[in-house]
């Protein structure tokens, strides 16, 4: 029996249809709102942020208004599809390359890959990355500053690999 590839971790738990919560009284926070992959080290900080959310609807609660749909409102969705994009194109990429093909993707995907080389030798993108990663400001926000994806663009593609290539990954381990 061959093992079951490792799937996706990002998965988002939606409590809001049709514009209204569908049930009263849990609100989920964390991992029960979301769960993230692992590697990207984001499950605790979101966490965390989401808290802060969730307080801050309940504090400005009005009797027009529900609290549960502010929150989720604000509730960091834009992160979580960005996580699910770069989760479904890297899991992607890694089965293409154990089947020996080469993985292309979109362009968004192009772009994911050279802001990720460019980031540990362009500061401009280790500061858009590095507020994405902390939850500071959002994806889309982080990368319309003036520049960034360009300067990824054109540094990201000579910049050096950070980590084992597979190969290597692969000999060292089995050494
Ligand atoms: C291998 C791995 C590595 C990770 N590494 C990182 C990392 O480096 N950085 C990072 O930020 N995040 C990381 N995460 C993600 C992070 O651990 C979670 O996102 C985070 O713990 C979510 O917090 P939570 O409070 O929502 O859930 P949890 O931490 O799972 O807390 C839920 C709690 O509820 C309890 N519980 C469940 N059911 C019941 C019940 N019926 N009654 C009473 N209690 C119950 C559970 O026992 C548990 O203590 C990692 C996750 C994994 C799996």
């Amino acid at each position: 029996m061959s093992p079951k590839p490792a799937g996706a971790a990002t998965r988002r738990c939606h409590l809001i249809s049709e514009g209204r919560p569908s049930m009263t009284g849990p609100v989920s926070v964390g991992d029960a709102w979301a769960t993230t992959n692992p590697t990207l080290c984001q499950g605790v900080l979101m966490a965390l942020v989401q808290a802060e959310l969730l307080r801050d609807a309940l504090r400005a609660q009005t009797d027009q208004e529900n609290p549960i749909l502010r929150y989720e409102e604000a509730a960091l969705g834009p992160f979580n599809e960005t996580l699910r994009f770069w989760e479904r194109n890297r899991l992607a990429e890694i089965y293409t390359r154990i089947r020996g093909g080469r993985f292309y993707g979109s362009a968004g995907w192009t772009t994911a890959k050279a802001l990720e080389a460019a980031t540990p030798a362009d500061p401009e993108v280790l500061t858009a990355m590095g507020d994405i990663g902390s939850m500071l400001v959002s994806p889309e926000e982080a990368l319309a500053s003036p520049g960034v994806v360009g300067r990824a663009m054109s540094v990201g593609a000579d910049a050096p690999a950070t980590g084992l290539r597979r190969a290597e990954l692969v000999g060292t381990i089995t050494r």
